[in-house]
């Protein structure tokens, strides 16, 4: 089904009787040439690409409920490439272009708004190494600009610049960041995977991965097995468990992180907006609600909720920054399960198993990713090469000591 203002008209003047699906609800077959598990943003854009960029046609993605029921449809919907780390800029600004093209490309409405990300300094120290890694984006050619407190008070001038403990100093901002709808992203890949024929099947929760003479030559399903060539796990949250059924142990721990929206008002925060003093985030959505988090709740558990000591921690934060959102009322909040890595960054890579790939360990970043995790896990499953922007996301870089370790906090996958 496709989109336009003559589509938008004709199905008005029908009563909105003849819209079609946006995909089919797909039924297994025997054999793919290529197998996605989990129908989140990551494997429904890697199904995508397969198809669209290296010509493989015959590919499934598996889910094991509806498409964009994990972590996908419960994130923040921050995207950004603002990295230091030479391992990270170029892959997250090759997302960030994919972004800016997306909806052209899908045809489809995902409402990316650059509104820009701004994180706050709070410090000469930390003023520095915003400094630092505002030089290293701007070497790549990522936009950066690092504020003093004057023009950071001409942009948002409701935040507490004086607090007692964390005065604000400046901020860097990357103009071009901001947020896209989170399902939209799911929807609009779903559908121009399902034109290319890609199958999406839903409801098939994948209980075992199948080997014969150490290669994967399948999957073991709900709805039976699948054949297939080559498998390409995207399961975020649920990375170790998947990979643990092909006897992998993954360097990955599960982790809980929070979201916050409150009740709608009217437009107030027209950025994203982070404080540097603790760990908390904010945007407005469309429909009014300040969408928040800030740390994850630093214990490992797959339980889709959080624990109330983190929702204080959260809520302090907010109120340090712009002491108005107390008024506010909370409307909902939840959990989802981040697969934090050792270093705190991804891995794009085969595994240790042949047939097996691997697209995991995106902590609480995946979401600006998607795109880019996307096309580049297509490179490496149509090519057996990586991406050349994801180069640096090799699973024995943790026995090679070639760690991507973006914030410098060492082997914790809680801190990162
Ligand atoms: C509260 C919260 C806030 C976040 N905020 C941000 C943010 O602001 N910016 C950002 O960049 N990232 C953010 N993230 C992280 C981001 O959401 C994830 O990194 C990203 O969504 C993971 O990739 P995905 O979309 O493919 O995962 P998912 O949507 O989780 O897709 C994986 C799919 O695999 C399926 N699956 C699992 N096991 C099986 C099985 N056995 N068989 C079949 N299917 C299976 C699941 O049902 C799921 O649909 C946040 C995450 C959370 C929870």
């Amino acid at each position: 089904m496709g989109y336009s203002a003559f589509s938008l008209l004709k199905n008005a003047l029908t009563g909105h009787r003849h819209w079609r699906p946006a995909w089919r609800d797909a039924a297994p077959q025997a054999q793919y040439d290529v197998v996605i598990v989990g129908g989140g943003g990551h494997g429904l854009a890697t199904a995508y690409y397969l198809a669209r960029v290296y010509g493989v046609r015959r590919v499934a993605v598996v889910e094991k409920g509806w498409i964009g029921s994990g972590y996908a449809g419960r994130n923040t919907t921050i995207i950004r490439s603002n990295y230091l780390l030479p391992g990270n800029i170029p892959f997250y600004e090759l997302s960030m272009q994919l972004w800016e093209g997306l909806e052209q490309e899908l045809n489809y409405n995902a409402m990316v708004s650059q509104r820009g990300v701004l994180n706050l300094y709070h410090s000469d120290a930390q003023r520095d190494a915003y400094a630092r890694r505002g030089n290293a984006m701007r070497l790549h050619g990522v936009d950066a600009e690092l504020l003093d407190r004057a023009a950071v008070k001409r942009m948002l001038p409701y935040l507490d610049f004086d607090n007692a403990r964390f005065p604000i100093q400046g901020g860097l901002l990357q103009r071009r960041g901001g947020t896209a709808r989170h399902d939209a992203v799911v929807w609009g890949y779903a559908r121009a995977a399902d034109r290319l024929g890609v199958d999406i099947i839903q409801n098939c929760e994948v209980t075992g991965i199948r080997s014969e003479q150490g290669r994967v030559v399948g999957i073991e399903t709900t709805r039976g097995f699948i054949g297939a060539a080559k498998v390409g796990l995207a399961v975020a949250g649920n990375s170790s468990r998947l990979a643990a059924m092909a006897g992998l142990r993954l360097p990955i721990e599960s982790h809980v992180l929070q979201a916050f929206v409150s009740e709608g008002v009217k437009p107030l925060i027209d950025t994203v907006v982070t404080f540097g003093a603790g760990h908390f985030y904010i945007s407005q959505s469309d429909k009014g609600g300040l969408v928040f988090g800030g740390d994850i709740d630093g214990y490992n558990s797959y339980a889709q909720r959080g624990n109330l000591p983190v929702i204080e921690d959260v809520c302090e934060g907010g109120m340090a920054l712009m002491p108005m959102i107390g008024r506010l009322r909370l409307l909902r909040h939840w959990g989802g399960i981040m697969d934090m890595s050792m270093d705190g960054s991804p891995i794009i890579d085969r595994a240790p198993v042949d047939g097996l790939y691997l697209n995991a360990g995106w902590c609480y970043g995946g979401f600006k990713a998607t795109p880019g995790s996307g096309l580049s896990f297509a490179h490496l499953l149509a090519t057996d090469t990586p991406h050349e922007t994801a180069t640096a996301f090799r699973l024995d870089r943790f026995g090679r000591g070639a760690v991507i370790d973006e914030k410098g906090q060492g082997a914790h996958p809680n801190l990162h």
